[in-house]
């Protein structure tokens, strides 16, 4: 028995088979073209499974259509990428395989995975955010193993953020809100800052304490919105050093207002290595898509 996972970037798409203890069995990488090249292409290397293959997870980049009962349910709905507004993800999959799938944000997936192997840690959550800061910034939300976003998913990496003094002639890079969190910390925000990469950005650099401002206010939001067990940070932007400085800020931020215990353990890296926890959430989900 094999589960599938698709981690649909808007770069690249990761496809893999896994077993129920999601383990990776095989895994391939298709650049991001049209619609209907990159979703062909992983429909034929499913194909090669499909004896074997129970139920499939995909966790998409989106703007995308979740509500069950809506017609578009499964589309890649009104997204910046260009030639994917209006696609439809999961049909083809459906037609060709006829296989339960499970359906979420790229961010939820991950979300998932880094859910999933808390308990496989044996650390108590119930309740986790992953973030990804990277190309674009967004938010997953977990709570008891259900994801928060009824009529929609969140769009965290849209909240408002209250600007740090020596940045406010940065106007941000969002084509919808100019300074909104993705707009003041999204990776490409260091080319345009600092006309740059942010590879080549060191730690030192004053622009990571005006990063970390901005993610510790979402991280503070977060805090007294959800009270969640746990705060995950992932994406390129992201190392231990940069969540070092976020903590620190964060615990300015907080003021010890509620308790959140060890902060070490509250805002952390990501439990999976090497950007594998869209890939165990979405086996995971694919699992509980088949088991109901
Ligand atoms: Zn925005």
């Amino acid at each position: 028995m094999l589960l599938g996972s698709i981690e649909a970037g808007g770069t690249k798409f990761v496809c893999a088979v896994g077993n129920k203890d999601y383990q990776v069995q095989d895994k391939v990488i298709f650049p991001t073209t049209t619609p209907e090249e990159t979703i062909g292409k992983c429909i034929d290397w499913f194909d090669k499974y499909r004896d074997e293959l129970t139920a499939i997870g995909i966790a998409s980049f989106g703007p995308i259509e979740i509500r069950q009962n809506d017609p578009k349910y499964g589309f890649i709905t009104n997204t910046p990428k260009q030639g994917w507004v209006d696609t439809d993800f999961v049909g083809p999959f459906k037609k060709h395989f006829d296989l339960p799938i499970a359906w979420t944000t790229d961010v939820n997936g991950s979300a998932y995975g880094e859910y999933v192997l808390a308990t496989l840690f044996n650390q108590r959550v119930h309740s986790l955010i992953y973030y990804t800061i990277g190309t674009g910034v967004g938010a997953g939300e977990v709570v008891d193993g259900r994801f928060i976003g009824e009529m929609g998913h969140p769009e965290v990496g849209h909240i408002k953020v209250k600007r740090h003094p020596d940045d406010l002639d940065f106007a941000g890079i969002c084509p919808f809100h100019g300074d909104c969190l993705e707009g003041l910390v999204a990776g490409p925000t260091f080319q345009a800052r600092l006309g740059i990469s942010g590879r080549e950005v060191p730690l030192t650099n004053h622009v990571w304490d005006i990063m970390a401002y901005y993610v510790a206010q979402a991280a503070l939001d977060s805090t007294l919105m959800f009270r969640p067990d746990k705060i995950v940070f992932g994406g390129g932007v992201v190392s231990e050093q940069f969540l070092k400085k976020v903590r620190r800020e964060f615990k300015k931020l907080l003021n010890n207002y509620v308790d959140v215990g060890d902060v070490e353990k509250y805002i952390t890296m990501p439990l999976a290595k090497g950007n594998g926890s869209a890939t165990i959430g979405n086996f995971a989900l694919a699992l509980k898509e088949l088991q109901e």
